[in-house]
């Protein structure tokens, strides 16, 4: 299977249910007026795309009609999947690890899906020849350190941990060492999503964060923020609410596999500019892919 039809099979449900959605409108296509476009906003603001966003959308989507003299099915749909692209394009999702060592830390809020990304990540990083720390920085729970560790051996990463319940900037600040000691390439730190408290949890972070920044203060740094796509617009409040702590470099958008609400992704790239770099379309390994805007917008309908 191709790549393209991979990420059209990973989209499954949000695919089907925006197709089939923007197909009904048109299948009484008549002629290109202000009705079709009322009838297109809705289709995306049922999408999971986000009232703004879908307004901003189909006003582009009017400006380029007139402009281009569209008048036709699929030069509207072609229009559509470009405003869409753009959107999605606000930088390269490659990631950032020009200095070695450089570093991934990565948040979110519980269940996400950041220890099964971490695994995906350091197992293409292993494939490309890096060797690769991660991180038990989640020291909330006992399972989630042995969770992390079976992802570390499957993907042939290194890792450090503490016992539960150990301060996680501890865990950070002896990764790091242990990354400088074997001349790894990349350190990925993995963080826990739900502590007593929100503050806490913000308090948490925001230690890991000034460890990283005095140790490795040189180095290149990317900071993902894990969205599970289910949570559709819900996941935009979520990357408010840890920004005020973190710069956050990339969305990492889990799960679109199972979701129709995959829309969402337009949302948070148009209201919050962070680029999305990686999609997970699956709970195997190799089930993530990296983020390409103009892919995406085309594989969402026909
Ligand atoms: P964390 O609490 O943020 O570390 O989340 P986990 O990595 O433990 O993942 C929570 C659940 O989501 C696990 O059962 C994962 O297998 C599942 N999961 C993670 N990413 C994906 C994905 O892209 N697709 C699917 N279907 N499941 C995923
Ligand atoms: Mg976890």
């Amino acid at each position: 299977m191709g790549f393209f039809d991979k990420l059209k099979q990973g989209l499954g449900k949000t695919k089907n249910s925006i197709d089939e959605k923007i197909n009904n409108v048109f299948s009484v296509f008549r002629k290109v007026d202000e009705e079709l476009l009322d009838e297109l906003e809705e289709v995306l603001v049922m999408s999971d795309i986000g009232v703004e966003t879908s307004v901003k959308i189909i006003d582009e989507l009017r400006t380029k009609i007139k402009k281009e003299k569209i008048e036709d099915e699929d030069d509207v749909k072609k229009a559509l999947k470009e405003i869409m692209a753009d959107i999605l394009n606000i930088a390269e999702p490659k990631l950032n690890l020009d200095t070695t060592p450089s570093v991934i830390l990565v948040i979110g809020v519980n269940g996400v899906g950041k220890t099964t990304s971490i695994g995906k990540i350091a197992n293409n990083l292993v494939n490309q020849g890096k060797k690769v720390v991660v991180a038990a920085a989640d020291t909330f729970r006992a399972a989630a350190v042995e969770q992390l560790e079976i992802w570390a051996k499957r993907s042939g990463s290194v890792l450090v941990k503490k016992d539960e319940g150990t301060d996680p900037a501890a865990v950070v600040y002896d990764a790091i060492k242990k990354t400088k000691e074997i001349g790894a390439d990349v350190l990925i730190v993995d963080t826990a999503g739900r502590l007593h408290n929100k503050k806490y949890l913000m308090d948490e972070l925001f230690k890991i964060n000034k460890v990283i920044e005095k140790e490795m203060a040189e180095n290149s740094k990317e900071v993902l923020m894990v969205l599970d796509a289910e949570t559709g617009q819900n996941a935009i409040s979520q990357v408010k609410a840890f920004k005020e702590t973190t710069d956050i470099t990339g969305i990492v958008l889990t799960k679109l596999d199972g979701t129709a609400k995959g829309g969402v992704v337009i949302g948070i790239c148009s209201e919050l500019n962070v680029p999305v770099k990686f999609i997970g379309v699956g709970e195997k390994i190799t089930d993530l892919q990296l983020f390409n805007p103009t892919d995406f917008a085309n594989a969402l309908f026909e």
